[in-house]
């Protein structure tokens, strides 16, 4: 599973402790351009599923 970066559209790989939690949001910095991208959870059931928005 890759993330693609909203700003430059290169992918870049899913590691869990890359994702962070704030007052906005869920989110994770791409690593070549720093852009912030936004993610929300679609899990049900107590499940965390994260899906990258088009933020
Ligand atoms: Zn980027």
């Amino acid at each position: 599973m890759n993330w693609l970066c909203v700003r430059c559209h290169r992918e870049f790989p899913y590691k869990p402790e890359k994702i962070g939690i704030d007052d906005f949001g869920i989110y994770v910095f791409c690593p070549y351009c720093n852009r912030r991208n936004e993610l929300i959870n679609i899990g049900k059931d107590g499940r965390t599923v994260l899906l990258q928005t088009s933020a």
